[in-house]
């Protein structure tokens, strides 16, 4: 039995938690526009860079024809093409194929890596069969940091992930990419370079013409959204002209956001500053999937430094820590191309799954979060399988629930403030507006976690209000970074 003593030492530690994430979410909302409007301002105005995309025309519906789209953000990359067909026929045809990049390509050179690409693309276009001799063009999603020049042009300020190309960096990637599709004899042109948060929101814009907003909450987390060209005094364009549209789509990098009035704890100064990137990304560490894990298990550890429900630390894995497990994961992940052979990709699965097994990732607080069994039999296995804590009374249990529940309860309410902000922002939802406003979301946090979709949407209407808020959808809306491309190469098109 557990004195009770002791439960009251880990409810304490619970009830500070509670107290320390709790936060005014309209000064977060308010700090957050604050922010993006010192962004639009100069260059270098704010800690969110609030990048202008280049992309002033969004996907109507009407687009038609063939359209292709790489998507390289990842491990894998992935290559498209949509057939297009107008209002009502939408996507008529869709296809796509998955390809693994060597990992020697990876920290190779960026002719070698562009090169792999391009030939992927030629393969997959000779299979697809284009017969009719008409240049085709080409969206890229490029999920790597880029200094846009024009909507299909952009240097590649570093790498970040498992890549380290360094002949590249400060290259125009469109350019690279060019000039190996001709290599390769493909007849294509490159018509936009975006990223996935942008992507999102072509794609939502595509089937709801209301969508205004697109937000990526998976790993990472960012935002996008259509902004007056005229409200953005650091936008110089070539000939001055602003664009005919009127509009600009906004790349926030809100993930980079950070105010003193976010409710950061000292477990996200503690991970923050064992972090690969300490400093930086600060909203991202409190909102995104690839944190909430990891917040949660350093609570757990100052609870069991602070009473004995969780048993003796040293028998668990409880003191495990994220940044360095984070960096042998990321080796591990990628599934390796063919020649490594199958023993290998095999012994380096089992690896990576134990390695994982270690501690919390967001699926396993999801899980327990969501555990209906009466006596919380999914809490007590993770607990014994991922942290090797066993042996828990249901009231600890109940107190590891409660932790899931504050630690995602901020994130989704953070997530709301930020889209409240950027909605406030551009008029929208405000007294009197009868516009509707939709808000396309993507990225597995959202897609797969109930409870912090149900808190997001709560906060949403807590903010505000009713009446306003009945204007307000958030959507789901996959694929943002492959078909989004497409879509906005299809609104881009010379042709
Ligand atoms: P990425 O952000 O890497 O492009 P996704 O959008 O698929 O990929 O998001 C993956 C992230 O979503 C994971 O890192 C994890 O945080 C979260 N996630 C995935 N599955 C679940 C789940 N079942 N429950 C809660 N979160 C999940
Ligand atoms: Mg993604």
């Amino acid at each position: 039995m557990v004195a009770a003593a002791d439960l009251e030492a880990a409810e304490r530690v619970v009830a500070e938690l509670r107290e320390a994430c709790a936060a005014r979410l309209d000064e977060v909302a308010a700090a957050m526009e604050a922010e993006m409007r010192a962004g639009l301002r100069e260059e270098g105005g704010s800690k969110i860079k609030m990048i202008v995309s280049f992309v002033d025309n969004l996907p109507t519906g009407n687009e038609e024809g063939v359209f292709y789209a790489l998507d390289l953000g990842g491990t894998n990359f992935r290559v498209l093409r949509v057939q297009l067909a107008g209002k009502d026929r939408r996507v008529a045809k869709r296809d796509s194929k998955e390809v693994s990049i060597p990992p020697h390509l990876m920290s190779g050179n960026a002719s070698e890596l562009f090169g792999f690409i391009a030939s992927a693309l030629a393969k997959y276009v000779a299979a697809a069969g284009e017969g009719d001799g008409r240049q085709r063009e080409l969206g890229f999603t490029f999920s790597f940091p880029v200094r846009q020049t024009s909507i299909a042009s952009g240097t590649l300020i570093k790498w970040t992930k498992a890549f380290s190309v360094d002949d590249a960096v400060g290259e125009d990637v469109v350019a690279e990419l060019q000039t190996a599709m001709e290599k390769q004899g493909v007849d294509m042109r490159v018509a936009a370079l975006i990223n996935d948060t942008v992507g999102t929101l072509a794609a939502g814009r595509y089937n709801d013409e209301d969508v205004v907003v697109g937000v990526i909450l998976g790993t990472g987390s960012n935002a996008a959204y259509v902004e007056e060209a005229s409200a953005i005094p650091k936008l110089k364009l070539e000939g001055g002209e602003l664009p005919k549209s009127g509009n600009m789509v906004i790349n926030t990098e809100w993930g980079n956001f950070y105010s003193p009035c976010l409710p950061i704890t000292e477990y996200d100064q503690a991970l923050d500053e064992e972090s690969l990137n300490p400093g930086e990304q600060i909203f991202e560490k409190l909102v995104s999937g690839m944190y909430l894990g990891e917040i949660v298990r350093r609570v757990l550890l100052k609870i069991a430094s602070q009473s004995s429900i969780l048993g003796d630390v040293s028998h668990t894995n409880l003191k495990t820590r994220f940044s360095l497990r984070y960096f042998y994961v990321s080796l591990l992940f990628r599934e390796l191309p063919v020649p490594y052979g199958k023993k290998k990709r095999e012994l380096m699965l089992i690896k990576q799954t134990l390695l994982l097994r270690l501690a919390f990732r967001t699926p396993d607080i999801s899980a327990m979060h969501h555990d209906g069994t009466p006596d919380l039999r999914v809490v007590a296995e993770k607990l014994a399988d991922n942290l090797r804590v066993r042996d828990t009374s249901l009231d600890t249990r109940k107190m590891v629930v409660e932790i899931c529940d504050i630690v995602t309860g901020r994130s989704a309410r953070l997530a709301a403030a930020g889209i409240v902000g950027i909605l406030r922002k551009i008029g929208r939802a405000a007294p009197g507006d009868e516009r509707r406003s939709v808000v396309a979301i993507d990225g597995g946090l959202f897609e797969h976690y109930a409870e912090f979709r149900k808190r997001l949407e709560a906060t949403l209407v807590e903010l505000l209000g009713e009446e306003a808020s009945r204007l307000v959808e958030v959507k789901l809306t996959k694929d943002g970074s492959g078909l989004g491309a497409a879509l906005i190469a299809a609104a881009h098109s010379q042709y």
